[in-house]
C-alpha cells in the first residue's frame, strides 16, 4: 500500500448522498484517523474532534474546549480564535463540548482563508499556551472584594451558571444522568458551577496531554478544495506525536433490572408563575446499524413528530400540562435513548402523565400504527434528508456529526452518512406490510425495564440555598486560607488582570494569517431575481424543490390585534379546515411536502418612514409535488378552522411555555427587542409579536380561551379577513428556470382564488416605556442592555457603521465585558434603517460595571489607534459578514426581504464600497454615535431582581417570571 504524506488509504468510494467521494486515511505514524469528502460545495468545512469523556463535573472538557482557543505555540496571541472572528471570511468557526467528545469546525468558502483557519485550529489543539491564567480565565478563579471576601469569576463558571438558571437544560441534564448513574454519561462535560472550583490546574494539564493527541484524534475534510493538502496539513501536526493508547473508550452502561424515580427542584421566583416538568425516559439496548437506527427515527416522527402524532396528541389533548417536554430520540451518544412526556404540569399529576404514556403505546401496539402515519413519518424523514437543508450552518458540518455518532464509538464513519440503502429497504418493508413498528414499541418502551422518570419541581427556596452554599463555600475557603496565600490570591487576580489588559504585541497579533483587502470582491454578487408584477422568481438550481413563499402584508391590522399574528401563523396551519380534520391533514401536509410553516418580516424600510410589516407562509415540496403544496395552502388559507378550539388552547399553551423556556436561553435577545420597541414602529411591531409584551399577551389570551372563545375566534377571523387577500400579497418562488414554467399557471390560479381585497394602514400608537427598565427573572446571571436610536442624535449612516460595531464586538466589548467581566458574550447591536444602536450582555454576572464599559466606548473609539493592520482586519470581518455563505433556499427568501424594505442593488454596493473604504473618521464618528447612546441611552436589564435591587439603578421593575 501507497503512503500519502504519512497516510495510508483505508478505503475510496464515491456516495450520492454527498455527490462526492469519501476516503478513509489512518495516520501510519500516530493512527490518527482522517474522513476526507470531495465534492463541489465550495463551503469548504475542516473540524477536528477528540473523544474526551469527564471522570468528574467540573466541566473540565468545556473549560479545555474555550481554553486551547486562548493562544498556541505558533500563534502566541491571548485570543487568536477572537482575532480570526475579526478578519476571517469563515462561515462557520466555533468550538464545542459533548457529553464525551469535544468537536472543533471551521468553514469558509475561500480555500486560502479555509487554510489559514485549519492552520490556527491545528496549532491550537496541539500546541496551546495553557497556564495557570487560561485555567482562572476561562474555568473559574478567586476574586478578592473591597470587604475582604472572595467571589468566584470564569467564563465557564458563568456559562454554566446560565445553563443552570435554565429549566429547560436542567430538565435535559437530568434526564440523561438518571439513565446513565454509573458511565459518563452520569457526568456533565459542561460543568456544574457548583463542583468547577474543584478543578485543579494539574487534572487539566493531565486531561490535555491525554486526549488531546493523533492517536485520540478524527479528523475531517469536506468541500472543493485540494484534497491532497489537506493531508499535508495534518501530517505537519500528527507527526510530531508518537502512537499512544488513549485509552477513551466510553463505557457501556448496564441496563437497570428495576425503573428509577428521580427528583429534581429548580430555582422559581416567587410569582408562581412556574410548573414542574416530567420526563419518562427509555433506554435503548439495540444494536447500532443504520437501518435499527433509521427505524428508530421513524418511529420517533411516528409517535411525536407532527402536532397529530398519537402519542404527542395524547399528551396535548390530556389537558395535564402545556408542551411536550423531553428530546424524543437522542441518538448522538453511545447508547440511544428515548425521552418524552410534558411541561407545565402540576406535580401530582406526574402519574397520570406516565400512565397516559404507558396506555397510548400499549393501544398503539395492540391496534398497530396506520399507514397514513408511516408514510408522514417516512416521507418528512426522507424530504430532511435529500434536501439536507442545514439552514445557517455549513452542510460539511452535519455531515461530520452525522459520521462521528458511528466513528466515535469505532463504528465504520459512513455508517450513517450512507442512508439510500437503509431508507428502501425500510421502505420495501412497509410497502409488503410488514409491521415493523408494533414489535419496536414492545421491545423499547412496554417490556423495557431500563427506563426511569424524572419530575422536577420548581422551588422558591433553591434560589437563595444555592447562593448560601456558595457563600458558606467561599467563607470556608477564605477562612483556611494563611495571610500569604490569601495575599498570593490577591497578586495572582491582579497579574491576570494586567495581562488581561495588556495588548497582544504587534509581531504576535502579525503571526495571525489572513487575507490581505485586494484578495476581496470590490464588487457585490447579487442574487438573482426576476420581478413578474406581484411574483419574484429566483432562478436557482434547487435539486428540484420547491421554495414558495407568500408574504402578505398586515400593515392594516391595528394595534390590538397584532400581537396575535404568531398565534395565527401557528392557527392557520395547525387546527385543520372545514373539509377536513386537523389529524388527516396534518398527516397530508407531511407525506405530500416538505412542510408549510408561517413567521413575519418587521423591519423598518430604507430611505422612508416606514415600516415592513409581512406575515409570511412558507411551503416547500419536491417539484412533481408542487401542486399538491398548492392545494394545500389554498385550503389552509381559505379554509383554517380558526374556531378548533381544543387546538388554540394546544398552540396558545405551548407557545406560551416556550417562550417563558426562552427567557433565559435568549435573554440578549429579549432584552434587545425591548430596547428596540422604544425606537421605532418596526421595534414596537416586534416587541408586540414577540417580546415580553408578546408573552404578557399570551398569557391574558390564554385565560379568553378558556372564558372567552368566541372573542378570540372573532380577532383571528378579522385578521384572516384583513390581511389574507391579494391586493397584501406578494409572492417569492426560488427554483430553477425550467421547473418554474410547470408551476406558474398553477400558481396563479390558486392566488386568483383569494380575494381581491384591499391594502390598509392602521394608525400606530406607540406605547412609552420606561427609561430604565429592570425585567426580573429567577437567573443566576444578567442580561444588560443600553441603547438610544443615534440618527436622532445626528449620526449619519455608514456602511463603515457595521465595521466599527463588529470590531466593538470582537475587541472593547469581548475584552472588557467577556475575558475580564467574566460575562460569556457581549453585542454591539446596530440597525442601519432604525438608527438603532444597542449594547447588549448574554449571561453576565455583572450589572452597573457593564453599564460603566458601554459608557466608555466612546472613550475607547476616540483613543483608538487606526493603525493599517486592525483596519485591514476590522474591514476583512465587515465584508465577510456582508457576505455571508446561503443555501438556494436562504437566497430566494433574502433577496424578497430586501426587495420589500427598498434596499436595491445599488444601496447595497455602497455600502460595500463604504465597507472597504472605512477609515480612522469612521471610528470617530462612530465614536460621536456610541456618546449619544451613553448621554441619552435607554437601559433594560433582564435578570436575577436581587442585583437589580443591589445596583443602585433607579429602575422600574416587571416581574416577568
Ligand atoms: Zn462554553
Amino acid at each position: 500500500m501507497t503512503s500519502l504524506h504519512g497516510f495510508k488509504e483505508i478505503s475510496r468510494e464515491y456516495l450520492n448522498e454527498l455527490n462526492g467521494e469519501a476516503v478513509i486515511y489512518e495516520h501510519e505514524k500516530t493512527g490518527g484517523q482522517v474522513l476526507s469528502v470531495l465534492n463541489n460545495d465550495e463551503n469548504k468545512t475542516f473540524g477536528i474532534s477528540f473523544r474526551t469523556p469527564p471522570e468528574n463535573s467540573t466541566g473540565l472538557p468545556h473549560i479545555l474546549e474555550h481554553s486551547v482557543l486562548c493562544g498556541s505555540k505558533k500563534y502566541p496571541v491571548k485570543e487568536p480564535f477572537v482575532e480570526l472572528l475579526k478578519c476571517s471570511l469563515q462561515t462557520f468557526l466555533n468550538a464545542m463540548t459533548y457529553p464525551d467528545k469535544t468537536v472543533y469546525p471551521v468553514a469558509s468558502p475561500n480555500e486560502q482563508d479555509f487554510r489559514n483557519l485549519v492552520g490556527v485550529y491545528l496549532d491550537a489543539v496541539f500546541f496551546p499556551n495553557l497556564t495557570p491564567n487560561t485555567l482562572m480565565q476561562e474555568g473559574w478563579h478567586y476574586v478578592p472584594e473591597e470587604d475582604g471576601s472572595l467571589s468566584y469569576k470564569g467564563v465557564v463558571f458563568n456559562e454554566m451558571k446560565g445553563a443552570y438558571s435554565s429549566p429547560d437544560s436542567l430538565l435535559y441534564e437530568h434526564t440523561q444522568h438518571s439513565l446513565f448513574p454509573d458511565n459518563t454519561y452520569g457526568l456533565d462535560s459542561g460543568g456544574n458551577p457548583e463542583v468547577i472550583p474543584d478543578l485543579t490546574f494539574a487534572e487539566f494539564m493531565e486531561f490535555h496531554s491525554k486526549y488531546y493527541h493523533p492517536s485520540n484524534a478524527y479528523a475531517f475534510f469536506y468541500g472543493d478544495d485540494d484534497p491532497e493538502h489537506r493531508l499535508v496539513m495534518l501530517d505537519e501536526y500528527f507527526n510530531q506525536f508518537d502512537k499512544i493508547n488513549p485509552q477513551s473508550a466510553i463505557e457501556d452502561q448496564t441496563p437497570f433490572s428495576k425503573p428509577v424515580v428521580v427528583k429534581e427542584k429548580y430555582a422559581a421566583s416567587d410569582k408562581g408563575s412556574q410548573k414542574a416538568m416530567f420526563t419518562v425516559n427509555f433506554g435503548i439496548g439495540r444494536s447500532r446499524d443504520s437501518i435499527a437506527d433509521l427505524e428508530l427515527s421513524v418511529l420517533e416522527q411516528v409517535l411525536i413528530g407532527l402536532p397529530s402524532s398519537p402519542l404527542r396528541k395524547a399528551l396535548t389533548d390530556s389537558g395535564l400540562g402545556e408542551d411536550l417536554a423531553g428530546v424524543g430520540l437522542e441518538d448522538e451518544l453511545r447508547q440511544l435513548y428515548f425521552s418524552t412526556g410534558l411541561k407545565g404540569i402540576n406535580a401530582e399529576d406526574a402519574p397520570k402523565v406516565e400512565e397516559l404514556i404507558f396506555s397510548t403505546l400499549k393501544d398503539l401496539a395492540a391496534k398497530g400504527v396506520s399507514r397514513e402515519e408511516i408514510d408522514a413519518a417516512v416521507n418528512t424523514i426522507e424530504f430532511h434528508l435529500r434536501e439536507n437543508n442545514t439552514g445557517s450552518y455549513p452542510r460539511g458540518l452535519s455531515v461530520m456529526i452525522t459520521a462521528m455518532t458511528s466513528w466515535l464509538y469505532d463504528g465504520h464513519p459512513l455508517e450513517y452518512v450512507r442512508y439510500e440503502t437503509a431508507l428502501a429497504e425500510i421502505k420495501d418493508r412497509i410497502e409488503k406490510g410488514e409491521k415493523i413498528f408494533e414489535p419496536i414499541i414492545e421491545e423499547v418502551f412496554l417490556n423495557n425495564n431500563y427506563r426511569s422518570s424524572v419530575l422536577m419541581e420548581p422551588d422558591t427556596k433553591v434560589g437563595p440555598e444555592r447562593e448560601a452554599r456558595e457563600k458558606t463555600k467561599l467563607e470556608k475557603a477564605r477562612a483556611a486560607m494563611s495571610d500569604e496565600e490569601y495575599a498570593s490570591v490577591v497578586s495572582k487576580a491582579e497579574e491576570l488582570q494586567e495581562e488581561q489588559e495588556a495588548p497582544d504585541s504587534p509581531e504576535a497579533l502579525d503571526s495571525i494569517p489572513r487575507l490581505k483587502i485586494s484578495d476581496l470582491d470590490k464588487e457585490g454578487k447579487e442574487i438573482v431575481c426576476e420581478e413578474k408584477g406581484e411574483l419574484l422568481f429566483h432562478d436557482i438550481d434547487t435539486n428540484s424543490i420547491t421554495y414558495l413563499d407568500l408574504a402578505f402584508d398586515f400593515a392594516g391590522l391595528e394595534d390590538r390585534l397584532i400581537p396575535y399574528l404568531p398565534i395565527f401563523g401557528r392557527a392557520l396551519t395547525q387546527t385543520g379546515t372545514k373539509s377536513t380534520d386537523f389529524v388527516t391533514m396534518t398527516r397530508r401536509m407531511a407525506a405530500k411536502t416538505g412542510g408549510i410553516s408561517p413567521t413575519t418580516i418587521v423591519s423598518a424600510k430604507h430611505g422612508i418612514d416606514e415600516s415592513c410589516t409581512r406575515f409570511v407562509l412558507r411551503g416547500k415540496a419536491t417539484a412533481e409535488r408542487t401542486t399538491d403544496l398548492l392545494d394545500i395552502i389554498s385550503e389552509l388559507l381559505l379554509e383554517a378552522s380558526l374556531d378548533n378550539k381544543e387546538r388554540i388552547r394546544q398552540i396558545v399553551l405551548e407557545s406560551k411555555a416556550r417562550k417563558e423556556q426562552s427567557l433565559v436561553p435568549s435573554g440578549h435577545i429579549m432584552a434587545a427587542t425591548r430596547m428596540k420597541a422604544r425606537f421605532n414602529e418596526a421595534g414596537f411591531i416586534n416587541e408586540l409579536m414577540n417580546g415580553i409584551s408578546g408573552l404578557e399577551f399570551l398569557r391574558t389570551l390564554a385565560e379568553r380561551v378558556e372564558k372567552d372563545f368566541e372573542s378570540v375566534v372573532a380577532d383571528l377571523e378579522t385578521i384572516r379577513s384583513v390581511i389574507l387577500n391579494q391586493a397584501n400579497l406578494l409572492s417569492n418562488v426560488t427554483l430553477d428556470g425550467k421547473t418554474f414554467g410547470s408551476i406558474e399557471s398553477p400558481l396563479s390560479d390558486m392566488i386568483a382564488k383569494l380575494p381581491a381585497g384591499s391594502c390598509n394602514t392602521a394608525k400606530r400608537n406607540i406605547l412609552p416605556f420606561s427609561k430604565a427598565e429592570g425585567l426580573c427573572i429567577p437567573a443566576q446571571v444578567n442580561y444588560v442592555a443600553k441603547g438610544a436610536n443615534v440618527f436622532e442624535h445626528g449620526y449619519e449612516y455608514s456602511g463603515a457603521a457595521h465595521v466599527v460595531s463588529r470590531y466593538l464586538r470582537t475587541g472593547y466589548l469581548w475584552d472588557k465585558v467577556r475575558v475580564q467581566g467574566g460575562a460569556y458574550g457581549s453585542f454591539s447591536m446596530f440597525d442601519r434603517t432604525s438608527g438603532s444602536l444597542s449594547f447588549v450582555s448574554y449571561r453576565d454576572p455583572n450589572l452597573t460595571k457593564t453599564l460603566d464599559t458601554y459608557d466608555g466606548v466612546a472613550e475607547y473609539l476616540n483613543n483608538f489607534e487606526v493603525n493599517s493592520d486592525e483596519l485591514e482586519k476590522a474591514v476583512l470581518g465587515g465584508i465577510g459578514e456582508i457576505d455571508s455563505y446561503m443555501l438556494p433556499d436562504a437566497k430566494g427568501y433574502t433577496s424578497m426581504v430586501r426587495h420589500l424594505c427598498g434596499e436595491d442593488a445599488a444601496f447595497r454596493q455602497s455600502i460595500r464600497d463604504q465597507v472597504l473604504g472605512c477609515s480612522e473618521q469612521d471610528f470617530r464618528d462612530f465614536a460621536s454615535a456610541a456618546q449619544s447612546v451613553a448621554d441619552h441611552g435607554d437601559i433594560v436589564v433582564l435578570g436575577s431582581k436581587k442585583a437589580m435591587q443591589k445596583s443602585g439603578l433607579d429602575l422600574k421593575l416587571v416581574d416577568v417570571l
